[in-house]
Formats: C-alpha cells, structure tokens, sequence
C-alpha cells in the first residue's frame, strides 16, 4: 500500500521517533508548527477518522494515554498542550493514514484555522 506513514512504521522512510509500542508510533513532525510537534498514529493503517469503528477504536484511547505520556517525558503537560486530529478535505488531511498532532511549548491560540 502506498501509504507515507505506513511507510514510516514499516521504516521504509527514516523518522524521529519519540514513542513506540506494539500499536502505536509517535515521531517528529518533519515541519514543526509548534516548538514541539509530534504526529502520534496506530500502527494498523486506518485512512481517517470516519474509518474508526467499533473494532478498532480502541487505538484512539492507546494514542491519547501515550500523548499524556509523551507530555509528561517531555516536560509540557503542565504548561499544557493540544491534540488535533484533522479528517478529510476541508479539515486539512494531507496524509491519508489517521494520525493526531500533539503540539505544545507556545500559546497556540483559539479558534484554529
Ligand atoms: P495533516 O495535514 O493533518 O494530514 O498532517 C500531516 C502531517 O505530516 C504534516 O504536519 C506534515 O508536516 C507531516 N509529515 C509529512 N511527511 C512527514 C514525514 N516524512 N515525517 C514526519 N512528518 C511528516
Ligand atoms: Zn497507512
């Protein structure tokens, strides 16, 4: 499958990786929009938010425990943080394999787009 971040997982394309287990990876974003900008996705390769079903949501809790994970090892989860997930056309997707950015180390301001 020509998929860029199954790619990554498979480390067909070299990434910094921050975070791996058996069901997820969480690397550097190659073009960071914060200080700290790290893409967290499942290993299993799910296209977008509207492809979660009841079989495989369980991965999104996995990525927020290790999102709380990743803050804490890297020292923003007080100052604090967001997790953006952006699905299809009009929400910014531009890798077709489900992935949440979690970005921190500046005010990131509200509303976003
Ligand atoms: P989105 O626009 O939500 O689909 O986010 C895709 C993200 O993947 C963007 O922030 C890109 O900078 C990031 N990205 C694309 N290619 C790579 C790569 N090879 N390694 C790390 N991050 C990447
Ligand atoms: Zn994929």
């Amino acid at each position: 499958m020509d998929c860029l971040f199954c790619k990554i997982v498979a480390g067909e394309i070299p990434s910094t990786k921050v975070w791996e287990d058996d069901k997820v990876l969480a690397f550097r974003d190659i073009d960071p929009q914060a200080p700290q900008h790290i893409i967290i996705i499942p290993k299993e390769h799910i296209s977008s938010a509207n492809e979660i079903t009841e079989e495989n949501s369980s991965v999104v809790a996995k990525i927020f425990e290790t999102a709380a994970k990743i803050a804490k090892e890297q020292g923003f989860s007080e100052n604090g943080y967001r997790i953006v997930n952006n699905c299809g056309e009009d929400g910014g997707q531009t890798v077709g394999h489900i992935h949440f950015h979690l970005l921190a180390g500046r005010n990131l301001g509200w509303p976003p787009g």
